[in-house]
């Protein structure tokens, strides 16, 4: 089942017949709350208001121009200079798919991701805020770390994704848990093949949890991005082990999942930001949503039958 939807997650004909139904709207909304830049900047007040903080994501990913990618990164810049106008930095930052700003470009699309991305990082910084490299399917890994380490020369808080179901993750945790680095790790979003990543759903939780306790003993700054239960119990006592202050660490979850478990952790002292995508181009993210829970699917297509 997760494959079929990550497949048609790529698939333009899908694409057009899930994006034009009517009730994909109002399930959309569930996971994103709006498209425009004023929809996001209100769900961030909202959101910080209630103690938690936020990333935030503006939807775009696998682009194919130029022009794009430079509007990708413009969107940004916007968005950085609103956040701090509005006094909402530092609580919010912004999460970053470097597809989206010209890395898959033919060429020389490394070069093209690295040169937006960095002034991205220079308007976060202007705005008092940070920038975290969202981390995408495979192929982009050693791409993504590269540019990573290219951008931490001037912006040494550039946050970082690594996805604990691909076998490399746990000797990447180990060269990124140094001091100062700010690691997100989440289990992966992707569909991706056994000989890089766990099939086995067990494992990758497994994994997890190896990839965790090296953060949590590292110098870095731990983003646990995760709402597993198991996981977040198993972070909490890698905290108390290692005699971690709240402030050396934070949870992190997705907008529109688990927000009593985010109100729970707020209220025992953590810090919890929220992921919270907003923008026209929802598709990519909507379907990862649903392939990672059979009943968001169930709920998905009856919804449709029901107003049909
Ligand atoms: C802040 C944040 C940033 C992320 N960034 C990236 C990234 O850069 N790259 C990447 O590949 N992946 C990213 N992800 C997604 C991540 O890889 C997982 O696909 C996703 O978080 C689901 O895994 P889980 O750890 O919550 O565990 P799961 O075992 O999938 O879920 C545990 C429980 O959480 C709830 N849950 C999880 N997902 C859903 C859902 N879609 N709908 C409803 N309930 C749900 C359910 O109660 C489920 O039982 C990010 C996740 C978070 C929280």
């Amino acid at each position: 089942m997760r494959s079929v939807i990550l497949a048609a997650s790529r698939d333009n004909r899908v694409k057009r017949l899930i994006a034009s139904a009517p009730i994909t709207r109002s399930v959309v909304k569930r996971f994103i709350p709006g498209e425009a830049p004023d929809d996001a900047v209100a769900v961030t007040r909202q959101l910080v208001a209630s103690g938690l903080q936020v990333s935030l994501d503006h939807l775009g990913e696998d682009t194919t121009d130029q022009q794009h990618a430079a509007s990708a990164a413009k969107a940004y810049l916007s968005i950085l200079e609103r956040l701090a106008t509005e006094g909402l930095t530092p609580a919010a930052e912004v999460s970053l798919k470097l597809s989206a700003v010209g890395q898959a470009l033919p060429g020389d699309g490394e070069r093209i991701a690295l040169n937006h991305a960095h002034m991205i990082c220079a308007a976060a910084e202007r705005a008092g805020t940070t920038v975290t490299l969202d981390m995408e399917d495979h192929t982009t890994t050693d791409s993504t770390l590269r540019i990573l380490h290219d951008l931490r020369k001037d912006f040494p808080e550039t946050g970082a994704v690594l996805q604990a179901y691909l076998h490399r993750t746990e000797a990447d945790c180990r060269a990124l848990a140094h001091e100062g680095s700010r690691v997100r790790l989440c289990k992966g979003a992707y569909d991706e093949p056994e000989s890089v990543a766990f099939p086995d759903k067990h494992e990758v939780d497994l994994s997890y949890a190896r990839c965790l306790a090296v953060l949590m003993a590292g110098e870095g700054y731990p983003m646990i991005a995760t709402h597993d239960p198991r996981l977040i119990a198993i972070a909490a006592d890698l905290a108390r082990a290692h005699d971690r202050k709240p402030d050396t660490y934070e949870y992190q979850m997705l907008y529109g999942i688990r927000p009593n478990e985010q109100r729970r952790l707020v209220g025992l002292g953590n810090t919890v930001r929220v992921y919270v995508p907003y923008g026209t181009d929802w598709y990519g993210y909507f379907m990862r949503r649903l392939a990672e829970r059979p009943a968001n699917v169930t709920f998905f297509l009856r919804s449709l039958a029901t107003r049909s």
